[in-house]
């Protein structure tokens, strides 16, 4: 059944690259303002800053940490790579405890020209080598499995199956995070949300919409009601699923940031309402 509309902004979350103009403290000021209940922060945004201090800001301006974005990127052409990437998470890690963020959304990667099925086990090989380091700062690590356009070089996970299957393994602090834009079109969704439900690992919901056409494979995400995805009917899937945390919107769209930020805002707000 699709979801009831939502009637308020208690569950609503901006990632911070939504409105990339922004620094985090005019994210954190107008965030707050406008009632948005969660911030993800994006590792870009807390470059030159005191983490801990940004995180103490965030939270006394009332808003709820909800992830970091972004780790992953585990598969790479030789071993010395693969431990790089292993100690950027573990890095990760560490930024997201200093923030106060209770979980790390991975983009896992890929390598053009490397079977998948080999990246993907360079990503369960350097997820299991991130994790004790993850669960002693209490952090969980979110698979976010992405739109096959993307199977070449950032992610080797396309579906939320794959997603699933690579997280059931591990223990609570290995989960997923369903993201509309990747995953709306994949005719076992509704299945593999109820799974991921049931495997107690559905972490994080993302939403924006998928234009049609799309003039950039990465760039031109929509907003909600902008685009052909069941949004009310996901979010029904995930609800029903068990999950009762933040909606959070993402966008990547040059259109959108070169819009007045404010502005864009008060559209977020009310497309979150009416569509989502
Ligand atoms: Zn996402």
């Amino acid at each position: 059944m699709p979801a009831a509309a939502l009637t308020d902004f208690s569950r609503l979350c901006v990632h911070t690259v939504t409105t990339k103009p922004w620094s985090l403290e005019t994210a954190c000021e107008q965030y707050a303002k406008a009632g948005v209940a969660g911030i993800t922060v994006w590792r870009d945004t807390l470059e030159g800053r005191d983490i801990a201090a940004s995180g103490k800001r965030l939270r006394e301006a009332g808003l709820k940490i909800v992830s970091l974005c972004r780790g992953g990127f585990f598969p790479a052409a030789d071993a010395a790579g693969r431990q790089k990437a292993i100690n950027d998470n573990r890095k990760c890690v560490d930024e997201a405890a200093a923030l106060g963020a209770p979980l790390i959304v991975l983009v896992c990667g890929a390598l053009a020209g490397q079977p998948l099925t080999e990246s993907r086990r360079q990503i369960a090989e350097g997820i299991a080598a991130v994790l004790p380091h993850a669960r002693a700062a209490g952090v969980k690590l979110a698979i976010e499995p992405l739109h096959p356009m993307y199977a070449d070089t950032r992610s080797a996970v396309n579906t939320l199956k794959q997603a699933n299957d690579l997280a059931e393994p591990f223990d609570e602090f290995v989960g997923v995070a369903v993201d509309v834009y990747h995953l709306w079109w994949d005719d076992q969704l509704e299945a593999e949300i109820a799974r991921c439900g049931r495997l107690g690992k559905l972490l994080a919901y993302h939403v924006s919409d998928w234009r049609s056409p799309t003039t950039d494979l990465l760039l031109d995400r929509g907003l909600m009601g902008d685009g052909c995805i069941p949004l009310r009917q996901i979010r029904g899937w995930v609800e029903a699923a068990g999950f009762r945390g933040c909606n959070e919107v993402e966008i990547f769209s040059t259109r959108l940031w070169a819009t007045d930020q404010n502005q864009f805002l008060t559209q977020i707000k009310q497309a979150y309402l009416a569509h989502t």
